[in-house]
């Protein structure tokens, strides 16, 4: 590991300009990912900003009726949350299917939507990869790329996001804070947060640099039944090769998200309208743009299933 500068944020606005000044600076929290990837020297931050004393670690109403979640919340705490419970169960659900049981009382709300993605070309430093090096290439275009996206991806990288949480979020229209390095704030859309990775896979987000997240909202409960199922290769401690989060309301209608199949949290709002209709339906106007490699063929078929398998859950 590379050795590092280590200082400890008093406030956000603080840290998020220290952040700024200092181009090779790095925000730690939780740790579970960013720790690993700096043992493999494929993050090597030269200053670590400790923002685990920023008193961001609650879970408070918001006017509007909603629930306001500080970006330090434990990934537990927030599964946990008798509110969370209640009025978003998917949110507590897709919490519960992420991960394993010691790391997600480690893991923070705004860690688990900077995640990284896990291709497993990304984490070997001796393959090219043009996330990790930018014009290095892709070892999955042609390559291992079972696990990989269908959809939403670009010839430069077919990675997908690793988070189930993003996943339920993205469902449920929440909402990112930010302080920037000037200390003005501002709210982001969580489907505004992820990029496309286009020509520059290795930017992930719309954040500025310095950009420190401090919340997450999200807006008044939906009701209807909450569901997210997760097929991956083992019970636990596993990343989806497809998930499904779905709202669903008593008439059919509701909201419909996917995981493991895009490099985001992935949602096609106009495909929620064929709800009623089905999976085969929805499933069609949600992967319509899809391009599967020949070793990822079979997530079509399993996302429709998965799909058919939720909603009728909730339909029981
Ligand atoms: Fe790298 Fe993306 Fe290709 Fe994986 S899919 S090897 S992360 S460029």
């Amino acid at each position: 590991m590379k050795t590092f500068a280590y200082e400890r944020a008093r406030s956000p606005a603080e840290a998020a300009a220290a952040a700024a000044k200092s181009p090779g600076a790095k925000f730690i929290a939780g740790g579970t990912n960013l720790l690993d990837l700096m043992k493999l020297e494929i993050e090597t931050p030269n200053r670590l900003i400790d923002v685990n004393g920023l008193a961001l670690d609650r879970i408070e109403p918001t006017p509007e009726g909603g629930l306001r979640i500080g970006a330090l919340v434990r990934n537990t705490d927030l599964a946990a949350d008798p509110r969370v419970r209640r009025d978003y169960g998917l949110l507590s659900r897709g919490l519960l299917a992420g991960a394993s049981g010691q790391l997600r009382n480690k893991a923070t709300t705004a860690g688990n939507l900077l995640q990284r993605t896990r291709c497993a070309y990304f984490y070997d430093t001796n393959q090219p990869c043009n996330k990790r090096q930018p014009g290095s290439g892709c070892s999955a275009i042609g390559g291992f790329s079972r696990q990989h996206a269908v959809v939403g991806a670009s010839p430069s990288c077919i990675a997908t996001h690793p988070s189930d949480m993003a996943v339920a979020m993205r469902a449920l229209d929440a909402v990112v804070e930010t302080v920037q390095p000037d200390g003005r704030t501002r709210s982001i859309p969580i489907a505004e947060l992820h990029r496309s990775p286009g020509d520059t896979p290795q930017v992930e987000t719309t954040l500025a640099r310095g950009e420190l997240i401090t919340a997450v909202t999200l807006p008044r409960p939906l009701g209807g039944v909450h569901v997210y199922r997760k097929v991956r290769d083992r019970a636990s401690y596993a990343f989806a090769l497809v998930s499904v989060g779905a709202v669903v309301q008593r008439d059919g209608t509701g909201r419909v998200a996917l995981g493991g199949v895009a490099p985001k949290p992935w949602r096609v709002e106009a495909a929620e309208a064929e709800m009623p209709r089905g999976a085969k339906a929805v499933t069609a106007r949600l992967l319509a743009d899809a391009k599967p490699t020949d070793e990822n063929q079979f997530k079509l078929t399993l996302v429709e299933r998965t799909l058919a398998g939720v909603l009728a859950q909730a339909k029981a």
